[in-house]
């Protein structure tokens, strides 16, 4: 197991370090040793990130023990509930909220919105709002963490997770509204913890059974889903909008991620909590938090103003992200 996990990562670094260190120009040859003089001034992985990627090793080799556990219709609920309610975290929660601040809640909940989110393995709330914020600014362009068009949809879709080339200690300037709040930042520091304890109740539910699939099958479903907004949206799909990036709208996403896919209206007024601007574009994360407003757990949610979401495409210039203070204090 250890020897083929570290195969596995080995084989995850030598695709990253060929993509992101070769020069779109480079002849192949020269390119590869480009690539091997740049690999050996790689910084070192930190104890936390090799206890991560060891982890997302053995998550996916875990799946093979699919075929050997019992299923029964309470696993089979089970990762299905747990898609969706941790799914919801990271498309309400991370990107919606956090990343976004499309609306506003309470101080409580926020708190919640990070246990919940740090259940689905994408690390804490003020790195995912950090990487993602970046995204928006340097969208498909070389600072990009995760475009395809600069650095193929591998690398966009799982690649950059394991790039030595992004700076470490990691960048927090951009996350300053968020590194207020004590609270968050003890979840995002420990955001192993969220996630033990979730993989823990799939044990006490289910045994073997429930933690195969609640928390392996589960967790990748959710991991993979949301990378497909990182990936494929910004390369499958139609053009609503002339933004300065190549994302697309997208249905089968959308449906994947409970609304993520209409990604090009997204990019095109990303301070927006809704992403589905027609009556048919299905953005259940939307109506989650329409549903919550209604329980006054969430209040302002930002709409897309009727003209942007109507201009067309060479009429539209892409909307700023609007930062405002966060949430009310208690
Ligand atoms: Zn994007
Ligand atoms: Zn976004």
């Amino acid at each position: 197991m250890r020897r083929a996990s570290t195969l596995l990562l080995a084989l995850a670094q030598a695709t990253v370090i060929l993509r992101a260190s070769v020069p779109e120009s480079s002849p192949g040859a020269s390119g590869v040793l480009v690539s091997l003089v740049h690999a050996s001034r790689l910084r070192r992985f930190t104890a936390t990130e090799r206890v991560s990627n060891v982890l997302f090793a053995v998550m996916h080799l875990s799946l093979v023990f699919v075929l050997f556990v019992p299923v029964s219709w309470r696993v089979i609920a089970l990762a299905a509930g747990g898609y969706a309610v941790r799914m919801w975290a990271i498309t309400g929660g991370y990107h919606r909220y956090f990343a976004h601040r499309s609306y506003k809640t309470s101080r409580a909940f926020q708190v919640v919105l990070a246990v919940l989110g740090a259940t689905s393995m994408q690390n804490g709330p003020i790195w995912w709002a950090s990487v993602h914020r970046r995204h928006h600014k340097h969208s498909d362009g070389p600072h990009d963490p995760h475009s395809p068009v600069q650095r193929g949809l591998l690398y966009a879709h799982v690649g950059w997770v394991f790039d030595r080339t992004l700076p470490r200690p990691r960048d927090e300037s951009n996350v300053q509204d968020l590194l207020r709040y004590p609270e968050l930042r003890w979840v995002d520091r420990h955001d192993w913890i969220p996630l033990t304890a979730y993989g823990v109740a799939c044990f006490a539910i289910g045994g073997v059974a429930g933690l195969v699939w609640g928390f392996v099958v589960s967790t990748l479903a959710v991991f993979h889903a949301t990378m497909l907004v990182n990936s494929l949206a910004h390369v499958w799909g139609t053009r609503r909008y002339a933004t300065d990036d190549r994302s697309r709208n997208n249905p089968v996403i959308a449906l994947l991620t409970f609304g993520e896919g209409w990604h090009n209206n997204h990019h095109h007024f990303m301070s927006s909590a809704r992403q589905g601007f027609k009556w048919w574009e299905l953005d259940v994360t939307y109506y989650v938090l329409r549903a919550l407003a209604c329980l006054h757990v969430v209040w302002g949610i930002r709409e897309p103003p009727p003209v942007r979401a109507a201009a067309p495409a060479s009429q539209s210039p892409t909307a700023p992200v609007v930062l405002e203070p966060l949430s009310r204090p208690l």
